[in-house]
């Protein structure tokens, strides 16, 4: 990856996004701690100490959306998902 992409990826990390908000989430019951999602996000994930994602609490910006739907897809068992800010609220799914 150029060094012109990773600026313009840190530079996302304080843009205000004009779309509804996404957010990353996992599925730790079908997590196996692999850390590609982490590889492959470091803006928005980082791993524990066995090696399990933590998602930052924070919406995708839509300068890492593209970055952001690599990783689920990437995800050898399906754990994670971009879904809008407001269904991942608890009590609502
Ligand atoms: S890539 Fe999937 S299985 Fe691997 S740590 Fe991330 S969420 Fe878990």
């Amino acid at each position: 990856m150029s060094a012109a992409l990773d600026s313009g990826r840190a530079a996302s990390l304080v843009a205000p996004s004009t779309s509804p908000e996404i957010v990353l989430t996992v599925d730790r019951i079908r997590c196996d701690g692999f850390g590609m999602c982490a590889e492959l996000l470091p803006e928005l994930v980082d791993l524990d100490d066995w090696g399990y994602p933590i998602i930052r609490a924070m919406a995708v910006t839509d300068d890492l959306l593209g970055h952001a739907r690599r990783a689920v897809e990437a995800c050898p068992v399906l754990a994670l998902r971009l879904r809008a800010a407001a269904a991942s609220m608890p009590g609502r799914g």
